[in-house]
């Protein structure tokens, strides 16, 4: 990872970078406190009404996860640095939209796995019920 610059920074907060972008840059903010100070800076001078850093992560909504990506953090198919950041954002943060959408992904991937075994145990009935019909 290049070192993140002022221009980076505010490219973030406008959120004109591509998501894997973003998702790096979020990474650094985490591990760097400086940078996050700096992000805060350049924020404060945008809009003099915000003062604490989670306020700003709170009212710029920075970058949520997309229900994909919360859905692949859930089957644990995200790399290291992304579930990492997921678990900040949901946890640190503590987005409750996150937080939400998380709640309901889990339920779907239940629902889907239940579907999932009934359909594996009617394809069996019907294969054994084929099997002893040929003889
Ligand atoms: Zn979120």
């Amino acid at each position: 990872m290049p070192r993140i610059t002022q221009p980076d920074l505010q490219a973030y907060l406008d959120e004109a970078l591509a998501p894997a972008e973003m998702a790096a840059i979020e990474v650094e903010l985490r591990s760097q406190p400086e940078l996050l100070k700096q992000l805060a800076a350049i924020n404060a001078r945008r809009d003099a009404g915000v003062h604490s850093v989670g306020e700003i992560w709170r009212r710029q909504r920075l970058s949520c996860p997309t229900r994909e990506q919360l859905g692949s953090y859930l089957l644990g198919a995200l790399d290291q640095p992304h579930s990492e950041y997921i678990d900040f954002h949901l946890s640190k943060i503590g987005c409750r939209y996150c937080q939400a959408n998380l709640e309901d992904l889990r339920r779907q991937q239940q629902e889907k796995a239940e579907t999932t075994t009934t359909r594996r145990r009617k394809y069996f009935q019907s294969t054994a019920g084929h099997l002893r019909k040929k003889r």
